[in-house]
């Protein structure tokens, strides 16, 4: 049997992590897996149901054998379903974002997507990317790679994102955002973010998307 390749790119939000690492998936194909998404899902489940998203009781009780989230490939492109309806739009608000990063810091919602993220990575050759995927979800991956950029780097590219997508933001409410991110990201108490020993650093705040691009695929290439 042919091995698997898994690849794990981990870093804060707006690194541009998941437009450089669907680049190099295409590239390389192997399928890209974007778990930030799975914790959009359940944050859009917590809102849509009025639940305070920072009471993590509550959030651990909307957890229920109701809940249904799944992730499936439409024409080679990822989209989320909750309950049957496709959310991939809805997950992509400031709103979710928050909800998202809220959700996320309790352990038993991490525990409920985790399976999911580890049987994904089993039969595939794919490019995971995330918070903890090279610490926690993979960490035998083939390769990790933490990739990074400034806070204003990253507001800024987000921004223009949100904008294209014709959804309605304030530059300086999206860095506050991303500020506020990094730190519920990097200091909660389970599966924080940050970099496994044995990722390579690459920071893109300095390189355009094309550069980014070829900076990952290069690394990848050289250790597969
Ligand atoms: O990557 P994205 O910004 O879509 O992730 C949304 C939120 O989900 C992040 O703020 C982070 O808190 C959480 N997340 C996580 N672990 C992952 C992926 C995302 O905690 N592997």
């Amino acid at each position: 049997m042919k091995k698997i390749i898994n690849v794990a790119i981990d870093g804060p939000a707006g690194a541009g992590k998941s437009t450089i690492a669907k680049a190099a998936a295409a590239k390389l194909g192997f399928i890209y897996i974007d778990t930030g998404a799975l914790y959009r899902t359940v944050g859009v489940n917590a809102l849509r149901k009025g639940i305070d998203v920072k009471n993590s009781a509550a959030v651990v009780a909307s957890l229920t054998d109701e809940l249904k989230i799944e992730l499936k490939f439409i024409d080679g492109e990822q989209r989320m379903f909750l309950c049957g309806e496709d959310v991939s739009k809805e997950i992509r608000t400031p709103d979710a974002s928050m909800a998202a990063s809220a959700v996320s810091a309790v352990p038993e919602v991490r525990k409920y997507l985790f399976d999911l993220q580890k049987n994904l990575a089993k039969s595939n050759n794919c490019i995971m990317d995330g918070r903890d995927i090279g610490t926690v979800v993979l960490p035998d991956a083939d390769v990790k790679i933490f990739l990074t950029a400034t806070p204003e780097a990253r507001a800024k590219r987000r921004y223009l994102e949100l904008t294209e997508k014709g959804i309605d933001a304030k530059y300086e409410d999206v860095l506050a955002d991303m500020i506020e991110r990094d730190y519920n990201d990097s200091h909660r108490e389970i599966a924080p973010l940050k970099q496994a020993e044995d990722a390579v650093l690459a920071d893109t705040s300095e390189l355009d998307l094309q550069q980014s691009i070829d900076l990952i695929i290069n690394l990848i290439e050289g250790k597969i």
